[in-house]
């Protein structure tokens, strides 16, 4: 499929890419699916004070933004993270809150982007938190360097004219909204 397209890629294109590239190409060139999908899950809340007790003990004392919404020309992606703390004499932080309690290379990624995103829209050093119930992860370097490379991977394969091989065991097909359609399931 041709795509004419070129606009800022929503982070959860990215994030999707990481846990299926098939599932991002058909989120960016198929049809809307009917059910719930994996970019659709319901969001839990994290309420703004615990948010801000969670950033304090980690450190970060700085203005917190809600919902804070990060659009980065320089890779191309825009997309909203759950918590941003300002930096305020040290680096800033970004805290992507979990309420299912599980986080996979998928959020990894996610976060580290936003990380990266707030980095280069304040020209300073940020800290990238994934949070639920069971804890802090806190988001590495090397963790950062992979979400920026996977979003230039992430713009060609979802322009590519096929669905790419997915390259992952098949459970995680079996709730795919996208698995009447794919070529991959299955195998
Ligand atoms: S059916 Fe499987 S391979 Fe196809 S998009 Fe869904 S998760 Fe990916």
């Amino acid at each position: 499929m041709e795509s004419s397209r070129y606009e800022a890629l929503p982070v959860n294109i990215v994030k999707e890419y990481a846990w299926c590239p098939a599932h991002a190409w058909f989120s960016w060139n198929g049809p809307k699916p009917v059910l719930p999908g994996f970019s659709r899950v319901p969001r839990g809340n994290l309420d703004p004070l615990e948010a801000k007790l969670i950033l304090e003990r980690l450190g970060h004392r700085g203005h917190i933004i809600m919902e804070a919404v990060l659009e980065d020309e320089v890779l191309g992606v825009r997309g909203r993270v759950d918590y941003l703390a300002e930096p305020d004499n040290g680096p800033g932080a970004v805290l992507e809150y979990k309420f299912r309690g599980i986080w996979g290379d998928a959020e990894i990624v996610q976060t580290a982007l936003y990380t990266v995103m707030a980095e280069h829209r304040y020209k300073a050093a940020f800290k990238g938190y994934i949070v639920s119930v069971s804890g802090v992860r806190v988001i590495t370097e090397e963790e950062k360097r992979e979400g920026v490379r996977l979003v230039y991977e992430a713009r060609r394969a979802i322009e590519g004219p096929e669905p790419p091989e997915p390259g992952h065991d098949l459970a995680r097909c079996r709730a795919c909204v996208y698995r009447r359609i794919c070529p991959w399931p299955g195998r």
